[in-house]
């Protein structure tokens, strides 16, 4: 008898789909804990795997599987999961890193571009044909090439950004984290301090660790307080990792001078936002890995991170529980 998977929030690649559709019993929930909660929640009953993404699936959801095997998130990040309870239950959980590194490391170079250079108030000004004379003093952005850029959480994507910033834009790289990273020392020259040093330090700041309960708010009113009154505060992160509140207050009161922000505390960002107020704040939906190219390899990843456990055999990508 075949295994039985749910798929949910997340559509998987169509071929991915086909081959799982073909190994195993599917059901997909788009709207796992709203519109198809119910149905969800009924499936569960017998479900042996999960694969998805963008849900949080805690115990009281989890409580209605009492065969789950493994959940296999089709994301990098896996903040949704409470990892004490799933090793409790013996549930194996897996992730796609590295198949968002890259892309994820796009989104935040270009995001640190679009702030330091103004790139979506100049555009703007453009399209709504408020282009009348030569830009001048009031229009102008800042240097991105020779400055310098500190990472804080130094890990896949935190280095994958460092390599561009260094080899591309000739920028030295500042880190703070847990640990020395000798590899990238050597490699792109990174120097570590602690953080309230590299806060105080850089040009641009980019925030690039995984949301836990360490690091939730990392960056509040005290750390924007430590900014040097030109730098650029970037988070491709999780929201959470920092204060919208303080940032806000921050921005308003020219602590520094802009920010840019592929995530939020809360997603997708209400449109009353005060933080869309600010002219000097970038603001992309959530779309570190959103290209064909990267979601069709973590769509993959995800799938044999699966079959892997469902199989018996080890994944490639386990999360440490
Ligand atoms: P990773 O390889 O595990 O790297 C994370 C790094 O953060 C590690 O080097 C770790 O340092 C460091 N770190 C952890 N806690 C820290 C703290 N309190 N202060 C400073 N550094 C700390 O993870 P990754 O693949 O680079 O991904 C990082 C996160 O990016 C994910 O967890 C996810 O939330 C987010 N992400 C966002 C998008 C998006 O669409 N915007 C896409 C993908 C991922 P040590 O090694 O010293 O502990």
């Amino acid at each position: 008898m075949k295994k039985k998977v749910l798929v949910f929030s997340r559509a998987s690649s169509a071929e991915v789909m086909a081959d799982l559709r073909e190994r195993y019993e599917l059901s997909v929930f788009l709207d796992p804990l709203g519109a198809d909660r119910e149905a969800f929640v009924a499936a569960l009953a017998d479900a042996d795997g999960l694969i998805g993404a963008g849900s949080k699936l805690d115990e009281s959801v989890l409580q209605h599987a009492p065969k789950l095997q493994v959940i296999s998130t089709i994301s990098a990040g896996y903040d949704n999961y409470d990892v004490a309870y799933l090793k409790q239950r013996g549930i194996r959980l897996t992730n796609t890193p590295d198949a968002v590194t890259e892309t994820t490391a796009d989104t935040g170079f270009m995001l640190l571009m679009m702030t330091a250079r103004r790139a979506v108030e100049l555009a703007t000004l453009v399209r709504e044909g408020e282009w009348k004379a030569s830009i001048g003093e009031a229009h102008f952005g800042v240097d991105v090439h020779g400055k310098r850029l500190g990472i804080i959480g130094l890990g896949r994507i935190g280095a994958a950004v460092a390599r561009r910033a260094h080899f591309g834009f000739g920028m030295s790289i500042l880190y703070s984290g847990h640990s020395d990273k000798p590899q990238y020392e050597e490699e792109f020259g990174a120097r570590r301090l602690p953080m309230d040093a590299l806060l105080g330090e850089a040009d641009f700041v980019c925030v690039c660790v995984p949301l836990s309960a360490e690091t939730h708010h990392l960056i509040g009113e005290r750390e924007f307080g430590l900014l040097r009154k030109e730098a650029i505060f970037i988070n491709i992160a999780r929201g959470p990792v920092v204060d919208e509140t303080a940032l806000v207050a921050a921005l308003k009161a020219g602590k520094f001078r802009g920010a840019g922000l592929d995530v939020f505390q809360k997603e997708p960002l209400p449109g009353d936002s005060p933080l869309l107020a600010l002219p000097n704040l970038v603001a992309l939906p959530h779309i570190g890995s959103a290209t064909h190219e990267a979601r069709e390899l973590m769509a993959r990843t995800a799938a044999d991170n699966l079959i892997a456990v469902l199989d018996g055999r080890e994944p490639a990508y386990p999360v440490e529980l």
